[in-house]
């Protein structure tokens, strides 16, 4: 590397962003964080891949941001309050344009979340990041995949599906319009329900966010709490930027199996669902798409008819885009 790695974290990331709460932050061999002692901490880490969680070329300042955007998604999910975060940086070359707009993008969220980056590790190798990050939640409460009942009403945050779609225009490169702009925005910013799982934590019986696919997570809900669900085709949110592009069933099929769309599933017991649900949507827009049952198992209607899936997987999803055009696949988180 040209640069070197002190000169890397001194550049790019010390001294940047700063919380009382960081009594000591990059430089010594550990940072030293206070934590009230009426909180309870919460820690979460992803890590993304060059190739693999993004497409390979995505700008520097895009990977910067959704890094940390997939990893706030988690403490929002749980419903605590971002504080802190350490980065794992392993970088093929020291390029200084990258770590420039990576930077850039990294703490354009974090500012906006009040996110101190409190330490890390710089190493060479395949371009990869690991972030965690760790926050706090009052104790009474956090939010858990376990606590939904049968006869809870299921919401959804957002839309859901745009961010899968969003990767097709991305890896197909389709040319800019209103819609693919919209799509390719929701898969590269995904923006982080912090203030939604806040709100939640006192009102929501079970909460986890949507990276694999509604479908999927929902499962993952069910499975944890050891019931399972009924979604109705017809109350998902609907896209308009979708609808620009796509027929309908595949619309639908982007919104149950798609992923990486960061939103917020969440259940919440029907006696105060609608009083809730008013308040939750002066945060941001969310959808009863479905109800809790005792009956295992995830099953989606339309009307009075089961429906399935059709369009699953990336393969399928891309040749309803353009066929004949087969990307390479890239994972979810
Ligand atoms: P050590 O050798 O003791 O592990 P390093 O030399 O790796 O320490 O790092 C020096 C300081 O820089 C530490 O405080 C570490 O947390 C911080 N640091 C290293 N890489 C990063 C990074 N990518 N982002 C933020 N802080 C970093
Ligand atoms: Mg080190």
């Amino acid at each position: 590397m040209s640069l070197g790695e002190f000169d890397i974290i001194a550049r790019y990331f010390a001294n940047r962003g700063a919380r009382r709460d960081v009594l000591l932050g990059i430089g010594d061999d550990a940072a030293v964080l206070e934590v009230q002692h009426d909180r309870k901490l919460v820690v979460a880490m992803d890590t993304v891949v060059d190739g693999v969680h993004f497409p390979v070329g995505t700008g520097a300042a895009d990977v910067g941001y959704r890094a940390l955007a997939v990893n706030l998604s988690d403490l929002a999910a749980m419903g605590a309050q971002p504080a802190w975060m350490t980065l794992s940086l392993s970088l093929p070359t020291a390029d200084e344009r990258w770590l420039e707009g990576f930077a850039a993008g990294l703490f354009e969220i974090a500012d906006r979340f009040g996110v101190a980056l409190v330490g890390g590790d710089t190493v060479k190798g395949p371009l990869v990041i690991t972030i965690q990050v760790a926050g706090w939640v009052e104790p009474d409460r956090w939010l858990t995949r376990s606590g939904a009942q049968p006869g809870d009403l299921v919401f959804v945050s957002g839309i859901v599906g745009e961010a899968a779609a969003g990767l097709a225009v991305i890896q197909q490169q389709l040319a800019d319009t209103s819609a693919t702009t919209v799509l390719r925005e929701r898969f590269l910013r995904p923006e982080p329900r912090v203030t939604l799982g806040r709100s939640l934590r006192t009102v929501a019986s079970a909460a986890m966010d949507v990276s694999d696919g509604l479908l999927t997570d929902l499962g993952k809900l069910c499975a944890a709490s050891g019931c399972g669900a009924r979604v109705d085709v017809d109350r998902l949110p609907p896209s308009a930027a979708m609808a620009q592009m796509f027929a309908a069933d595949i619309c639908v099929d982007y919104a149950l199996a798609g992923g990486d769309d960061y939103e917020i599933l969440f259940t919440i017991a029907p006696q105060y669902a609608a009083r809730v649900a008013r308040d939750l949507n002066a945060i941001c827009a969310c959808t009863q798409i479905g109800v809790i049952t005792s009956q295992r198992g995830v099953e989606c209607w339309q009307g009075r008819q089961l429906y399935s899936v059709k369009h699953t997987g990336y393969d399928h999803f891309s040749a309803a885009v353009a066929p004949g055009i087969a990307p390479s696949s890239v994972a979810t988180q």
